[in-house]
């Protein structure tokens, strides 16, 4: 029986290969750092990890997950509404609506489920959901898993949103969906004027905050308060992994009844596990460090300048960002693997992105800035970009 699909299966895979669009693993034996060190004794530097504030291996975490390993132990074996939920938890969940000022949160073992499941439990045939083409992989799962009626306007572009909402106005409710940053280009969503075209077609917004949260500037609560339009919104989903240096979770923040309501229909909250006390105890004294200091935050954006400026006046094809996200156009999927693996051997580990990750032709090198870096390590790597651009260029 397993033969046939066997052969089919191969044939998917080889095809992947012949197309450049296999994605390898690589092994990293030591913690997650500026400097990292891999499998093969190479140490490398690290410019693809989402550890922008360097919190991954910050002491007061750890410190913070080790006395919750002492106070509550390891897993919880079970899904929050059964025996899951532990002061801990709740702490958390408070702490999250302190900081955004918003009704209530849930918690989810990742974004991955809190965008997965946040429209099924809540809208159905009746209702339209008008989504960014560029939204995260996450909330287009989750739009097909939910029977409302599908609207899709090009990338931060208004006038089809505003034709996508004209073409929804019989719809009972409508919900615009969108990225806060998006997480394969640099640009931030136009949240003014969504929160407008929302107002004037009286519809809701949903922002997921997963690139832009304690990065994009003013406080660190993303791109709500960089547009200062947090009152405007209903939804907030977001990773505690990206930024915050977390090991695992996300969660759903705005509205106390969406938030009861997905609390007794959301999938992921009822089916799977709750996340490990020791994640939620640094989870809140992430939140209590960011009251605090905002010296980190002022580190990444000067290195984000810093880079951004140099590769400029070298003239590559790498856009400002407000995020600490760049990304380097090479438009060409072979081209951004064979790039990565000659900045690899100069001991700079970033990643090619291509298809599907993003569209055909758009091929690149996605570059992140984090305040681990200093300034050799971002010059090191600026002459290692400039050394292989040539060395492919003659070839
Ligand atoms: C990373 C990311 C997610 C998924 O977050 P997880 O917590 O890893 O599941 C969702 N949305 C966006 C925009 C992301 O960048």
């Amino acid at each position: 029986m397993y033969s046939n699909i066997k052969h089919y299966l191969q044939k998917e895979l080889d095809s992947i290969k012949e197309a450049w669009l296999y994605k390898n693993e690589r092994i990293i034996v030591s913690p997650q750092e500026a400097e990292i060190k891999l499998e093969n004794g190479q140490t490398v530097l690290n410019f693809c990890a989402n550890n922008y504030l360097w919190l991954s291996n910050h002491p007061e975490l750890k410190k913070a997950a080790e006395e919750a390993l002492k106070s509550h132990w390891y897993g919880m074996s079970s899904v929050r509404f059964i025996c899951g939920t532990t002061d801990l938890h709740k702490k958390l969940e408070q702490k999250i609506s302190e900081f955004f000022g918003t009704e209530d949160t849930i918690l989810y073992a990742a974004c991955f489920d809190a965008n997965g499941w946040v429209f099924e439990p809540l809208l159905s045939a009746e209702d339209a959901i008008i989504s960014d083409s560029l939204n995260h992989a996450s909330i287009i799962d989750g739009v097909r898993l939910c029977k409302a009626q599908r609207y899709r306007y090009e990338n931060a572009n208004m006038e089809d949103l505003e034709a996508k909402l004209i073409e929804a106005k019989d719809a009972r409710f409508k919900l615009i969906v969108t990225d806060g940053v998006f997480s394969m280009d640099w640009n931030i969503a136009p949240m003014d004027k969504i929160v407008e075209l929302a107002n004037k077609y009286d519809a809701m917004v949903m922002v997921d905050e997963c690139h832009s949260a304690w990065v994009v500037w003013a406080t660190g609560r993303g791109v709500t308060e960089y547009f200062n339009i947090r009152w405007q919104v209903e939804i907030i989903t977001w990773t505690l992994w990206k930024a915050f240096g977390g090991a695992i979770w996300g969660f759903t923040t705005w509205k106390k009844e969406i938030i009861e309501l997905l609390r007794q229909r959301s999938r992921p909250y009822l089916f799977s596990n709750s996340i490990p006390p020791v994640v939620a105890a640094a989870g809140i004294k992430v939140f209590d460090m960011m009251a605090s200091t905002a010296e980190l935050q002022d580190k990444l954006h000067q290195n984000t300048e810093y880079f951004v400026e140099k590769m400029k006046w070298l003239g590559f094809d790498i856009k400002s960002t407000a995020s600490a996200i760049c990304a380097l156009m090479l438009y060409d999927a072979k081209l951004s693997q064979d790039f990565a693996r000659e900045l690899l051997d100069e001991w700079i580990y970033v990643i090619g992105f291509y298809y599907p990750v993003v569209p055909k032709e758009q091929a690149r090198i996605r570059i992140q800035l984090s305040a681990a870096h200093e300034i050799h390590h971002l010059d090191k790597a600026i002459s290692a970009f400039e050394k292989i651009w040539k060395k492919l260029w003659v070839i």
